[in-house]
């Protein structure tokens, strides 16, 4: 039987990739449900090809867009995941970028066998209301990016309490090693990592460091260890994704070519045996040596580190918060209004604010609406 597959975000970095990989797989999948929110012809176009019952989509203006085609293909389109009636997908891909990832993910749970996730701003944002969804619809969950991915792998069947520390890698982007003024940093810049090819949101994080503060959060919650079990390490080539030290003295590290695909297709199957993503040698061509480089963070050109010792409070409200205002910090700097420096230094003098504080010391998240709420106080802050 073919499995159900279920991709939300399916025009985005991860979605491409889910869909490349179900290409050369077509008789193992069937796409019942692909969604974007702004590349209407690329939406398009991966409907022609995998032709889903449904599109999901939170956006008017691409409803508009679509709906002629969506009627000569009877393809139904769905503005509310709750609609969705009599179906189970197999494999659920929560793949949207932001917090804007929350709602849908928690809506496709009741619907999904399993979920891989990668948008690490949903988990970061409603762990707590996600894990409950998980449990009480018994739907399987696996971490699908690179470094949570790794730490799940390598930290199966064995005592959470034997380890020592994880170390999560981190290539440096697009300007480590670079004598450069990240003040004059261009968006381009910015966004052309060296080793991934990613959304925007998550290049720009990457190169400041704040996606690693955010992957630390993100594996605190998933795998219930405190953020100091957790420490940061640079390593350009991204071929080691996560360390694990145990106490016994030993450490293990996991391996792998620099394609999200790799977690990915791990991830749609339960025991891949066989994959094209093997490459055929350890050793590039005509080299004889491989050598692997790992270097401390220098604090100065990554400042963004710091935040993690306010993420330290380990209140999910201060993880809301920090997640939220970096987005709208993101986007600020992708609109050209503040330069790229600027994102980790208003963002650390917010979270230290004394407003911010008074918020945070007032304001509990209890319920998912309480997320919104801290949301729009986060907005109101950088107007
Ligand atoms: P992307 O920007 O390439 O794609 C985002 C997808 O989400 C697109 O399909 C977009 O249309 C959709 N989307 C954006 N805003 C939306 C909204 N308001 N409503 C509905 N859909 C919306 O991003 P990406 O690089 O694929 O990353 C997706 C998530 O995966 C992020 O959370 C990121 O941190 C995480 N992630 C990505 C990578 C990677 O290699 N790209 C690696 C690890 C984790
Ligand atoms: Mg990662």
């Amino acid at each position: 039987m073919k499995k159900k597959i279920c991709i939300l975000g399916s025009t985005g970095s991860i979605g491409k990739s889910t869909l490349e990989i179900i290409s050369k797989n077509r008789n193992d999948f069937e796409v019942i449900l692909l969604s974007g929110n702004s590349n209407f012809r690329l939406l398009i176009s991966q409907a022609q090809k995998f032709k889903p019952k449904y599109i999901y989509l939170s956006n008017f203006y691409l409803t508009e867009k679509i709906k002629y085609f969506c009627i000569k293909n009877k393809i139904i389109i769905i503005n509310d995941l709750n609609l969705l009636k009599k179906i189970k997908f197999d494999i659920t891909i929560a793949a949207i970028s932001g917090i804007a990832g929350l709602l849908p993910t928690l809506n496709i749970i009741k619907f999904s066998k399993k979920i891989l996730i990668a948008n690490k701003e949903s988990i970061i944002c409603g762990w707590k209301f996600i894990s409950r969804e998980l449990k009480k619809y018994n739907s399987d969950f696996i971490p699908i990016d690179s470094e949570h991915f790794s730490i799940l792998k390598l930290i199966e069947n064995k005592n959470r309490n034997s380890i020592h520390k994880i170390y999560i890698t981190a290539s440096g982007g697009p300007f480590f090693n670079k004598d450069i003024n990240l003040k004059k940093v261009s968006i381009n810049q910015a966004i052309s990592h060296p080793v991934w090819k990613m959304g925007k949101k998550i290049s720009v994080d990457s190169a400041n460091l704040m996606n690693k503060v955010l992957e630390i959060i993100e594996a605190s919650l998933l795998f219930n260890l405190p953020l100091n079990k957790f420490s940061i390490v640079i390593h350009p080539q991204s071929l080691v994704h996560a360390i694990i030290q145990y106490k016994n003295g030993l450490s293990f590290f996991s391996y792998h070519e620099p394609t999200m695909k790799i977690p990915i297709i791990n991830s749609l199957y339960d025991n891949l045996n066989n994959s094209d993503l093997v490459k055929e040698d350890f050793f590039n061509k005509n080299s004889k040596e491989k050598k692997l480089i790992f270097f401390k963070p220098d604090l100065k050109k990554y400042p963004a580190i710091h935040i993690l010792e306010i993420a330290k409070k380990n209140d999910v409200n201060v993880y809301l918060m920090i997640n939220v205002l970096n987005e709208f910090l993101v986007n600020q700097f992708l609109e050209k209004k503040i330069f790229f420096p600027d994102i980790i230094s208003k963002l650390s003098l917010l979270m230290r604010s004394k407003q911010v504080k008074n918020y945070l010391k007032n304001n509990k998240i209890k319920h998912i609406n309480d997320v919104f709420k801290t949301y729009n106080f986060c907005k109101r802050l950088l107007n």
